[in-house]
């Protein structure tokens, strides 16, 4: 019997971790405070210690992160927010949404991240932050981009979703994804390294006005009870959520040890199957793979052929921001080679904490065949 392999399996953790969820689930509804619960701070003060950042501010999801975060910075209509096009829209969409301009910088073509070395380009008078993305669990190139941060003035938004447990730097030199810069933004979206049961997200700052800023922003610019200091928005995670979390947490470290064993294999698996070209990753960095991307040619087909071996797949993104609708606005086609030439080549496999060698094994197995019989058929 072959089971199914999901894309992202959460059935397993939730087997392994049954007894805790439901523990702390069933604390929230014995004291009631489903709102701001006391699972909200303890979650806060364990993720603040885990990354090693003195502040962090639990939020609705991901995506309002990055909102509070740009709020928090006090960006205005027309600033400029040096940005990737290769990610999820909501990097971009927040920083509209706020009436500033996203200034789309290439990427890396080996890795997917924004390219340091076409930030400092983008750069006007105008602009007010960078916010890099750490695209599929690797941290971009942080160092470099706070260095021209510092050298303009200009704050720096990790946008993290992908890559909570990620750290970058060896040695005693290493920190934490969500700690690199002014802030950093994560998700807590189920199949993320760190999910919970619904939406959830997370920001992250040594600065402690721009904390006391989210944290107001989050409850509608309350600086205390019905005293509205700013303006803000319903921002705030659920104690329910936060307690999900918190169980979750039990097993975080090994899940992180899991991804990274899983992705040294699938590497070695990879290795030398002709047609699949794979991500690099730093020597100083260590990726979480929130999914396990690789770089093909004739992806559709090949997706094709793997769902009729029952291999999920995904495309993480099958076009870049400045080529979709809402976005083109921001940047003329065709500009930003690298993302687009990375947009019509990434195919995501499946990948999970809990994805067993016989699994990976039947992933490569059915790659191999796919990449055979799309090769032989034109
Ligand atoms: C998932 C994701 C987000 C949004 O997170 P949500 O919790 O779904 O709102 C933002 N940016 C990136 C890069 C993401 O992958």
């Amino acid at each position: 019997m072959t089971d199914k392999l999901e894309f992202v399996d959460l059935k397993r953790q939730y087997a392994a971790l049954k007894g805790s969820i439901a523990q702390r689930m069933q604390r929230v509804l014995d004291h009631g405070q489903y709102i701001m619960g006391p699972e909200v701070r303890e979650l806060e003060d364990r993720l603040a210690a885990y990354t090693g950042a003195k502040h962090c501010v639990t939020v609705a999801s991901g995506t309002e992160a990055l909102l509070i975060a740009l709020m928090a910075l006090d960006l205005q209509p027309g600033d400029e927010v040096v940005t990737t096009p290769f990610t999820f829209a909501a990097t971009a969409e927040m920083i509209v949404l706020l009436g500033g301009v996203p200034v789309f910088a290439d990427i890396e073509p080996d890795t997917g991240n924004i390219d340091a070395s076409k930030i400092e380009a983008k750069i006007t008078e105008r602009t007010r932050a960078v916010m890099p993305v750490s695209l599929y669990g690797q941290v971009a190139d942080m160092d470099t981009i706070n260095a021209i941060a510092a050298r303009h003035g200009l704050a720096v938004i990790e946008d993290a979703a992908q890559s909570f447990g990620a750290t970058y730097g060896v040695g005693s030199r290493s920190r934490k994804s969500c700690n690199l810069s002014t802030i950093g933004c994560t998700s807590f979206f189920p199949s993320k390294p760190l999910g919970c049961y619904g939406d959830g997200g997370a920001l992250f700052t040594n600065d402690d006005a721009l904390a006391q800023a989210a944290r107001e922003i989050r409850v509608h610019g309350q600086s205390a009870r019905y005293t509205h200091t700013r303006v803000g928005v319903g921002g705030r995670m659920d104690t329910l959520q936060c307690a999900v979390v918190l169980a979750k947490l039990e097993r975080f470290e090994w899940e992180v040890a899991q991804r990274l064993a899983l992705g040294q294999r699938y590497r070695a698996l990879l290795a030398d199957v002709p047609g699949v070209e794979l991500l690099a990753v730093r020597d100083d960095r260590d990726c979480v793979w929130a999914q396990y991307t690789v770089f093909v040619e004739n992806r559709a087909a090949l997706q094709a052929a793997l769902q009729a071996q029952g291999i999920p797949t995904a495309v993480h993104y099958p076009k870049p921001l400045h080529h979709q609708g809402a976005y083109t606005r921001f940047a003329p086609a065709g500009d930003c080679p690298h993302s687009i030439a990375a947009a019509a080549r990434v195919m995501s496999l499946p990948m999970s904490a809990d994805l067993t060698h016989a699994q990976q094994d039947r992933v490569v197995a059915a790659l191999r065949s796919a990449l055979a019989d799309t090769a032989a058929s034109p």
